[in-house]
């Protein structure tokens, strides 16, 4: 018998009591209860070469078409698509532990912003720091969501509320994406808070936004997003609209901070300017949410903002995935919701909000991934797409959101590098893993 020769492949990850490949999505975000099946492969494998999947099945059937000399032996493991995170505030200096107190004693998020705390004192703090400080921070946190697996992460701006502090902290953003294995999708959120200067001057501060940050960051193109918090007190509708439409004109793609904290009409305007994404959505009604799924806007929901405003109120993703709408779930990190874990979001998604394993994975790997406009490329295990993966300790998916508060993440490879590895001693992250 003629021996057929074998093809090389730079690593392959074989054995894997369930390969979760969650195929079927790249052109579009996976809807309702197809999210319940993740494509998975017991026994499976996966081959990478150039830092993409090249085979995806049955080790048996892999083996007999590749070899390699580097292959990770996953028995009795999950292995799946890294996370990733759509929706956190990365760039920011100091911290607001006083405040978490204030808030345990009973006082309300929007009364510590109005006493110029919050989001505000923040700001404050991060307008002072340089962009070696700020980009530290961004190291140390970029490496944690690494080891918890997350290997894309959507990053805003907005503690910097001037023009040349919003353009410090997207500059701070883009090098710690040239230098950190994670990749980081920025977005431009100037209407995040009207800074004090602005205090009674909503509409003045919106004209900064619009008319000199938004062109400059597009100039430079340091986004890909424009974001508001279109809230009660905040950004109201029209201001939001006409930064938003400003943003698209000079070809920032619109996402929203919607109905978080009242019912705002966040999520109408999110469907009527045709946004990517709308986050948050604790308030938003049927109507409204109907008008999000037939524009196809997808919802980012952030059940650990919830947990950390403590008011037990959770968005109603079963009702969403009903209705249509497509359902991502991403962490929210910022200095009052700080976590860098997307497991920890999977398992406040079932606890609280009673997705299944499944459908919090799906939501927090391809829908995540369509949220920032990347569902082609990352997000699922499937032919041509970039070898993010993770090797999970667990026997199947289901501990996902069942076994909580632990890292159950053994290995992460990122574009094909092995770049984080819990079973060895060295930091692969700064020894050798090249930028992606
Ligand atoms: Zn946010």
């Amino acid at each position: 018998m003629r021996k057929v020769a074998k093809e090389e492949a730079d690593l392959l990850i074989e054995r894997a009591s369930e390969l979760l490949t969650i195929r079927g999505g790249s052109r579009k975000p996976i809807l309702g209860k197809r999210m319940r099946d993740l494509g998975i492969i017991m026994d499976g494998a996966v081959a990478i070469r150039n830092g993409r999947v090249v085979r995806v099945g049955k080790t048996d059937m892999i083996r007999e078409k590749i070899e390699s000399s580097n292959v990770i032996d996953a028995s009795k493991r999950v292995v799946m698509p890294g996370f990733v995170d759509p929706h956190t505030h990365l760039v920011f200096a100091g911290s607001r532990e006083e405040e978490f107190e204030m808030r345990l004693e009973g006082a309300s998020y929007l009364e510590i912003l109005q006493k110029g705390g919050g989001i505000l004192k923040t700001m404050r703090e991060t307008r002072k720091a340089g962009k070696e400080e700020l980009l530290e921070g961004c190291r140390k946190t970029l490496s944690i969501m690494l080891e918890h697996g997350t290997t894309t992460v959507e990053a805003k701006s907005g503690y910097g509320l001037t023009t040349e502090d919003e353009l410090k902290c997207l500059e701070v953003m883009k090098l710690a994406n040239t230098e950190h294995p994670i990749e980081i999708v920025p977005t431009f959120l100037g209407a995040h808070a009207v800074p004090s200067e602005y205090k009674d001057n909503t509409a003045g501060y919106v004209d900064l936004v619009a008319d000199e940050m938004i062109p400059e960051v597009a100039a430079r193109k340091l986004a890909e997003f424009c974001d508001v918090f279109c809230e009660r007190g905040v950004f109201n509708i029209e201001h939001s609209r006409e930064i938003l439409s400003q943003g698209i004109r000079h070809g920032l793609a619109a996402k929203l901070h919607a109905d978080e904290l009242t019912g705002f009409g966040g999520a109408e305007l999110a469907a009527e300017m045709q946004a990517i994404s709308a986050s948050h959505l604790l308030f938003s009604s049927d109507a409204s949410l109907q008008l999000m799924a037939d524009q196809g806007v997808i919802a980012v929901l952030l059940p650990a903002a919830s947990f950390t405003l403590m008011t037990r109120l959770y968005a109603n993703a079963k009702r969403m995935m009903e209705l249509g709408v497509p359902v991502s779930l991403g962490t929210d990190y910022n200095p009052s919701c700080w976590g860098e874990n997307q497991q920890m979001t999977i398992a406040l998604a079932c606890h609280q909000m009673r997705m299944t394993p499944a459908e919090a994975i799906a939501a927090a790997t391809i829908n995540a991934a369509h949220a920032i406009n990347r569902g082609h490329d990352i997000g699922s295990l499937e032919l041509g797409k970039r070898a993010d993966i993770l090797v999970l300790n667990v026997p199947n998916h289901r501990f996902l959101g069942y076994h909580f508060g632990v890292n159950l993440v053994a290995k992460v490879v990122k574009d094909g590098n092995l770049v984080f590895d819990r079973e060895s001693d060295r930091n692969l992250i700064s020894e050798e893993s090249p930028p992606h």
